[in-house]
């Protein structure tokens, strides 16, 4: 089969995928934006309020830049909330802290998947690259023909291994990420934060709208993993031929 076929075979369903559930966040974000929060507050307060109400101290709140640039640091244990989130009123503004905050009360319980996924990050970020690199190079070696019996099937084989470590994050990441969406939802519901009905709807569509952008970038990274695996195999297949 011609390799760009193949290719796009591969990459385009994810990156698609990718795409629509970015523009999901955004178009739900601008919805759930409209709706002012229950609580009168700001994403800032509502990130302070739900910190104190969970008995998690010595958590810091600080705005930074860029339209939904929100994270949680667990190195400085700094919750960062985009300018929208920080100031905003909104049911939108006060999902996002919360699930921001969500992360920091994962992280003061010692939650499981959390400590798997820090564990995974600088293996994952060394394997994406060095993994990518060492299938390229094992193709190198074994020729424009596609030779690739012995060693260079081995270097392939490795950069495989590799670059798996970058799916086992993805896959270990939405545990996380759903975990502090469901926390955040239910902080904020049970505290009268967020009203039932059609405040906590809007929130909602915007939690699981992220939680998609998660979904679509674990599909990515398999769909990746898997393309480079049928390179390898039908290279393989035609050394053997
Ligand atoms: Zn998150």
């Amino acid at each position: 089969m011609n390799g760009m076929l193949v290719y796009l075979l591969f990459m385009v369903p994810p990156m698609l995928l990718a795409l629509w559930a970015q523009a999901r966040v955004k178009s739900s974000f601008a919805m759930a934006h409209g709706v002012r929060a229950a609580s009168g507050l700001s994403g800032a307060e509502t990130a302070a309020m739900v910190l104190e109400a969970s008995g998690v101290s010595g958590v810091r709140i600080e705005e930074s830049h860029g339209f939904l640039s929100d994270h949680y640091d667990p190195r400085h244990r700094v919750v960062r909330l985009s300018p929208q989130v920080y100031h905003g009123r909104s049911v939108a503004a006060a999902g996002i802290a919360a699930h921001e905050v969500g992360h920091a009360i994962q992280h003061a319980q010692h939650y499981l998947p959390l400590k798997l996924r820090n564990g995974v990050v600088p293996l994952a970020g060394i394997g994406s690259n060095a993994g990518i690199m060492l299938i390229f190079v094992g193709m190198l070696l074994g020729g424009v023909a596609g030779a690739a019996a012995g060693m260079p099937f081995w270097i392939m084989i490795a950069g495989i291994g590799l670059f798996s470590t970058v799916v086992l994050f993805q896959l270990i990441n939405l545990p996380v990420e759903f975990d502090a969406s469901a926390r955040a939802r239910r902080l904020l519901v049970n505290a009268g934060l967020v009203a039932e009905g059609q405040q906590a709807a809007a929130m909602n569509r915007v939690l699981s709208a992220a939680a998609m952008t998660y979904v679509a970038a674990t599909v990515g990274a398999i769909a990746t993993l898997l393309y480079y695996v049928f390179v390898i195999m039908s290279a393989q297949n035609s050394s053997r031929n």
